[in-house]
């Protein structure tokens, strides 16, 4: 068996087209506040690429670039002033912020309904109750990409690899509301292979390249690969490559669909940011509540 490909280029296309639509018929534009802390490259890369997809689709972009030793006051004054500012829809941080900088404190000052990310406590606890407001943006983009190879995954076995607040955790609380059996593992767990070769929908979200190989997977799994690892090879033109935390060319002979790194959850979780700030839009321009 080859698996067939889940091209999350060409899922975040379709929903961006749609969002796009949408936002042309608006007389005052979404606007989405972003803060960028210090110089992280691969922060820096992923806020530019926010930028280019805000641009796209008619999203208003205000970015805060500001100095790795800032103190966190400064940082919640300016949040403060965001959530204060009626222009301004949505708010997103990125993460990771310098280790002088409590990152609790920071989502936990973020409006609730201008927290695009989902991060906030109170979107994580109406995420948990089952009631999700802002659902984050990967877990969200995992669930589109699962649902876009029409296969019914209630009551299906779905393996999450990984137990982050951002990633993990969460996708795990989206696919049991969708009815699927959910195992979660994690650093301490024993005999990884066991649990993954029974799972019928395998989310790998780790960090580590390779860890997922074929003898893991169960024959005609569905695999979503969240891993983004970068591999330093100079016989590559940028000096590097990108790769999963699954052996792709080995699990697609036995997986039934398979997600890629690059071109899988990253351009999905980019397009749902851009989805969940046109319901931070709605829900502020509108005056309702979370
Ligand atoms: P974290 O480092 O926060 O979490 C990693 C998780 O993996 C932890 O729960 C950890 O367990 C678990 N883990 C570590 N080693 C093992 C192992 N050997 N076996 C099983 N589980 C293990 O990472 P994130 O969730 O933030 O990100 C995971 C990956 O996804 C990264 O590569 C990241 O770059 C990528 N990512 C991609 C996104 C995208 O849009 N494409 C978005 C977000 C992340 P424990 O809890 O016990 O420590």
């Amino acid at each position: 068996m080859t698996a067939k490909i889940i091209d999350g280029k060409k899922i975040a296309e379709g929903i961006k087209e749609k969002l796009k639509f949408q936002i042309e018929g608006l007389t005052i534009k979404p606007c989405l506040a972003v803060i960028l802390v210090g110089n992280n490259p691969a922060s820096n890369v992923y806020v530019n690429m926010k930028e280019i997809e805000c641009t796209k689709l008619g999203i208003i972009l205000k970015k805060y670039c500001l100095k790795e030793n800032l103190l966190e006051e400064k940082l919640l004054n300016l949040i403060k002033a965001l959530n204060n500012d009626v222009h301004v829809h949505g708010i997103l941080v990125q993460l990771p912020l310098p280790s002088h900088i409590d990152e609790f404190n920071i989502i936990e000052a973020i409006e609730p309904k201008k927290d695009v990310d989902g991060f906030h406590a109170i979107n994580m606890g109406c995420l948990f109750i089952g009631t999700p407001k802002f659902e984050p943006c990967t877990p969200k983009a995992i669930i589109e990409m699962i649902n876009s190879t029409n296969i019914t995954i209630e009551g299906k076995h779905a393996v999450i690899v990984g137990r982050s607040k951002i990633v993990g955790n969460p996708v795990a609380q989206l696919l049991l509301q969708h009815n699927t059996t959910v195992t979660i593992c994690h650093s301490k767990t024993h005999d990884l292979k066991e649990y993954t070769k029974q799972a019928d929908i395998l989310v790998v979200a780790v960090g580590i390249p390779h860890l997922i190989k074929e003898d893991m997977i169960k024959e005609g799994a569905i695999v979503i690969d969240v891993g983004v690892n970068r591999i330093e090879d100079i016989t590559y033109k940028k000096g590097y490559y990108l790769c999963g935390d699954v052996d792709f060319e080995k699990v697609i002979n036995k997986a039934s669909y398979i997600s890629p790194v690059p071109g899988g959850v990253g351009p999905v979780t980019i397009a749902m940011l851009m989805s969940n700030t046109l319901k931070a839009y709605h829900l502020i321009e509108n005056g309702k509540a979370i």
